[in-house]
């Protein structure tokens, strides 16, 4: 899920005068919040990049390069990074509730990172199929500030033109997905694309009470991620493709698998050509340690916990015994690589640069 630009819920609380404590809350709030945020910022038309800047208690890293080639049998891909959010504050409790800090801490200590600030990515997937060139995910758009929204650029400098983008493929509908479908205008940023989206997943939004109650946040918050939802989804009325796990599009090319848990159609998408194929986890993981170490733990913006773990342990498992390549919105840049079964859980396993 999303983050929010970490740089400016830190300096909002700065410029307020919360307290550090209040600053470490906004910050949680901030990273959960991507859709929150998102939602927030339509609601209420404010600018999310408009915040001041402060100088950072950690180096601000340089922003990862912006795509990156792959192929899959005779489909050529591209990872397109959406930005990078770097966020100040302990991991915990977005991730892993259920866990103590301690816990969570003794992981992070054990992976080499620090416990006072943690990495988001968002990885999307531009796919050359035949003639069609095919979306998944659109990135946060103008919803997360400088944090996000890189996805049109990255499409550009890979040497596309967004108008020839034939369809999206939306994993599920959370800001940092589906932020990138409408420019600041309210105008769909793919205007010649069509929005496909699990049929489950758009009935659940665009129902009269979408029950967030799994979600481990403020109810502030849960009415953002709704109001978010809907009107991106609306504004593709006329426009969308209701589908269901199990659908195969574009002949063989793409499969549509269940995901449910994170969101209740969340989606995962299976690329396939010759015999390679590709997973696109979506949001099966949001973090490359905590959720491989521990399948068992959530984020808490999961809208059912407990079938999110059971997802995440399916898809994995299948993964690691198949030894299926995949790619993960959330993983580290490019957000390629395998995922290796280990005593108690599993292992994140990059793709070396340029294999
Ligand atoms: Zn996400």
């Amino acid at each position: 899920m999303p983050t929010p630009a970490t740089n400016r819920t830190q300096t909002n609380a700065i410029n307020s005068g919360a307290t550090s404590a209040d600053a470490a809350q906004l910050s949680r709030r901030g990273v959960l919040a991507g859709a929150a945020t998102a939602a927030v910022a339509i609601s209420s038309g404010t600018s999310l990049a408009k915040a001041p800047t402060k100088p950072q208690p950690a180096a601000t890293p340089t922003e990862p390069a912006g795509f990156y080639r792959l192929t899959v049998g005779d489909i050529t891909g591209v990872a397109l990074s959406d930005g990078l959010g770097v966020n100040p504050g302990s991991p915990h409790p977005t991730f892993a509730p259920e866990a103590t800090k301690d816990e969570v801490n003794a992981v992070l200590k054990d992976a080499f990172l620090p416990e006072d600030r943690f990495v988001f990515y968002f990885n999307g997937l531009l796919l050359k199929i035949g003639a069609d060139l095919i979306l998944i995910d659109a990135g946060a758009g103008s919803l997360m500030g400088p944090s996000g929204g890189k996805v049109e650029a990255n499409i550009k400098a890979a040497g596309y033109n967004l108008d020839d983008i034939k369809a999206v493929v939306l994993t599920h509908a959370h800001g940092d997905h589906f932020g990138g479908l409408l420019t600041d205008a309210g105008t769909p940023r793919f205007k010649n694309a069509r929005l496909i989206v699990n049929r489950a997943e758009h009935d659940f939004w665009t129902g009269a009470a979408p029950d967030l109650s799994g979600l481990r946040m403020p109810e502030e918050t849960r009415k953002n991620f709704i109001a978010g939802a809907r009107k991106h989804l609306e504004a593709f009325k006329g426009k969308t493709d209701l589908v269901a796990p199990g659908d195969k599009l574009f002949g063989d090319a793409l499969e549509l698998l269940d995901g449910r848990g994170h969101t209740p159609g969340h989606m995962l998408v299976m690329v396939r050509s010759g015999n390679e194929q590709l997973l696109n986890l979506a949001d099966c993981a949001h973090h490359y340690i905590l959720n491989f170490r521990n399948p068992a733990w959530t984020v808490a913006f999961d809208a059912d916990p407990a079938s999110a773990v059971a997802t995440r342990r399916k898809v994995f498992s299948m993964a690691a015994s198949d030894g299926v390549r995949v790619l993960g919105y959330h993983m580290p840049w490019p957000g390629v690589g395998h995922i290796r079964e280990i005593p108690g859980g599993f292992e994140w396993v990059p793709q070396p640069w340029g294999l």
